[in-house]
């Protein structure tokens, strides 16, 4: 398939191959859309399986963050970059360097910010040759965005069990969290303040311990997890976790995580309304971490930031008084709400596909 064919291209403005046999990075940075500012995204590093793979990923990454900054309000695009490789034994300070240079080349259309796979040291290597860098610890977690991620993750789950169950606490509430690391840790955290019971399962045994430890977070098997008895099952793991095979094992009514890109498929946002479930669509409410990277990025206030974080409750309680009203699913009315900011700021020729 060419790449203008391919599902995920959906009129990006631009997709860009670099590989630099000095270092073996091999590197696609993807800017979709620049209508509201410059592409802003993490640079992942990961082993995929196959080059196609990792174009599929950077594709629909980059689509995403175009929504996810637009429905935030903030005045940014959509990129991300991809390094395929195994960040553990492949990446090295040279790497990064040349990752860097790639980044300078694009002329700032494209702002990298660390990922799964990177991390804030690298941003800082990075930024010894490129000004096109953020999230450099310029926040009090160190550069550091899980926990906004993690506080706008937080603030819908109460807004979905508000619309819901009709609750202003998590009193007595039980939520499912699937992966216990950045982000996890801290919505685990967050949701046991609130009087919250808080099931947890992660591949990663030290993790795992530290949710228990600090936490009193309950064990579930990784297995188990997403068909667990709790109110809200809450993806802090990977993507296209909800697929054909899980949505129907699913005993939550509400499903909020911070995963990125969790419904596989259009089909599975529409099982999930035809089973009842209240999606909470992930490009909405895992944005604190890019309102975290915007701020750090103008030198705003602690003050500033979190009122920012604090209207993803808002838009969130918007998305589903209008999938209530229209019986359309929540991550198509969340997609139209982004096209119509996107729509008012520019040239949005064609409103953009949706892609399985
Ligand atoms: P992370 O790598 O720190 O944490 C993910 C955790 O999930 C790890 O502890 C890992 O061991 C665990 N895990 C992996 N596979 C699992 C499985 N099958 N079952 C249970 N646990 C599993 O990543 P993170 O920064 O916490 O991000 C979590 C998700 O949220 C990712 O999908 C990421 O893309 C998304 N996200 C993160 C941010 C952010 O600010 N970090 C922002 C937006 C979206």
């Amino acid at each position: 398939m060419s790449v203008f064919s391919a599902p995920a291209y959906d009129q990006h403005e631009l997709v860009s191959f670099h590989t630099d046999a000095r270092t073996g990075l091999r590197a696609i940075i993807a800017v979709h859309n620049t209508v509201l500012g410059p592409g802003v995204g993490g640079c992942r590093m990961y082993p995929y399986a196959s080059d196609e793979e990792a174009l599929h990923d950077v594709l629909r990454l980059s689509r995403g963050m175009t929504y996810k900054s637009a429905l935030a309000g903030l005045p940014l695009g959509g990129g991300k970059s991809v390094i395929i490789g195994d960040p553990h034994t492949q990446k090295n300070r040279e790497m990064m360097l040349a990752m860097a240079d790639f980044v300078e080349s694009q002329n700032g259309r494209y702002v990298a910010a660390e990922d799964s796979g990177t991390c804030v040291e690298d941003m800082h290597t990075m930024s010894e040759r490129t000004s096109f860098v953020s999230g450099l610890e310029d926040n009090e977690h160190g550069g550091d965005p899980s926990p906004s991620t993690a506080l706008g993750v937080y603030l819908a789950i109460r807004a979905a069990v508000k619309h819901r169950l009709g609750v202003d606490s998590l009193q007595g509430v039980t939520v499912a969290v699937q992966g216990l690391g950045h982000v996890g840790y801290y919505l685990a955290r967050h949701l046991k303040a609130d009087g919250a019971r808080v099931l947890g399962a992660d591949v990663n045994q030290e993790n795992l311990d530290r949710a228990v430890t600090d936490l009193g977070v309950e064990v579930v098997s990784t297995q188990d997890i997403v068909s667990a008895q709790a109110d809200v099952f809450a993806p802090c793991a990977m993507g296209a976790v909800l697929n054909s095979e899980t949505i129907a094992t699913l005993r939550s009514g509400i499903v909020a995580g911070a995963a990125n890109n969790q419904l596989a498929t259009d089909e599975d946002g529409h099982a999930l309304q035809e089973r009842g479930i209240l999606y909470c669509p992930d490009f909405l409410i895992n944005a604190g971490g890019i309102i975290d990277v915007h701020h750090q990025r103008i030198g705003s206030s602690n003050a500033v930031k979190y009122e920012h974080i604090q209207r993803i409750e808002t838009t969130l309680a918007e998305v589903l008084k209008r999938a209530d009203e229209c019986h359309t699913q929540t991550q198509r009315i969340a997609e139209q709400l982004a096209e119509e900011y996107l729509t008012a700021a520019g040239n949005l020729a064609a409103p953009l596909r949706a892609v399985g």
